[in-house]
């Protein structure tokens, strides 16, 4: 019988990671040990995440509110403060540039972030690297195999999801023109996303396969990849689009641009300069440290 709860529990984990819902999936609250004493990285998440943006950053397995719990493990001490220095950095920091305050990030992001060590995997064999709850909260997967030196690994990991999830939270505030949702029309397809390989993707005009799944996901991947691509891997994917391919990623990227610039006064190609700016004066900082 308790197998059959868990059971059910991760089908609809599942459902939810896979449908990006904005359902809650659960009332769990959050079971805090009462003997947990504040350390240095509390106090640093309390002067740097919580006042300054009103965001906390859970690194804790007893703060996670997970319904996968039960196969997961804790987020390494240290990879947990490189990721709170990283999110802040390569994420939080260029917001408030581009928009000139930290009002932006601290009116819309998640409130909370959430590490957990290890990965989760989903029953189609994808590994789960991230998740969003009703846009309150960003969980980040598989934190104890992080490498801070790979920015690849880092982008396609955690940087990825964060963009994509913020994203989902800025059209569900602002809705993006329905003349999107017309240049793919009928070609989403739901759960056979993972059907699909890149270079079938790019050519079906969609920027990642998972693109291919519903218009919201489409939308935000173009964002997140843009985002987390220079402007020579970008034009790589348009040179393997094709001529079939091109004109599609071009027409849905120019609606994502004007979205961006009208309903935020957001231009993508400076936020994604000054994340880029940053990448290359990575060497600069030590991010093992609290800073
Ligand atoms: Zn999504």
């Amino acid at each position: 019988m308790k197998k059959l709860k868990i059971y059910s529990l991760l089908l609809l984990a599942i459902f939810f990671i896979s449908s990006c819902s904005e359902d809650s999936l659960s009332g769990t609250s959050v079971i805090k040990d009462p003997q947990t004493k504040s350390n240095e990285f509390d106090e640093w998440i309390l002067n740097n995440y919580i006042e300054v943006y009103n965001i906390d950053f859970k690194y804790r397995m007893e703060d996670i509110e997970s319904d996968m719990n039960y196969n997961l493990v804790p987020a390494d001490y240290h990879n947990s403060i490189i990721m709170a220095n990283l999110v802040r950095y390569l994420c939080l920091e260029t917001y408030d540039k581009i928009t000139g305050s930290t009002e932006f990030i601290r009116t819309y992001f998640p409130k909370i972030v959430a590490l957990i060590g290890s990965p989760a995997y989903k029953n189609n064999g994808h590994m789960v690297l991230g998740t969003a709850e009703g846009g309150r909260k960003i969980t980040l997967y598989n934190i104890n195999l992080m490498n801070m030196n790979d920015i690849a690994q880092l982008n396609s990991w955690y940087f990825q999801t964060v963009h994509h999830e913020f994203a989902h939270i800025l059209h569900q505030t602002k809705p993006y023109t329905t003349d999107f949702n017309e240049i793919s029309g009928a070609d989403y397809v739901t759960d056979s996303w993972s059907d699909k390989d890149l270079k079938q993707a790019l050519q079906a005009g969609f920027i990642t396969p998972y693109a291919s799944s519903a218009v919201d996901e489409d939308f935000v991947e173009l964002i997140a990849t843009y985002l987390t691509s220079t402007q020579e891997v970008w034009d790589g994917f348009f040179e393997v689009a094709g001529e079939t391919g091109q004109p599609i990623l071009r027409a849905k990227f120019d609606i994502v641009v004007n979205y961006l610039k009208d309903s935020w006064d957001i231009n993508i190609t400076d936020l994604r300069d000054e994340i880029a700016k940053r990448i290359d004066e990575m060497d600069e900082h030590d991010f093992t440290q609290l800073q």
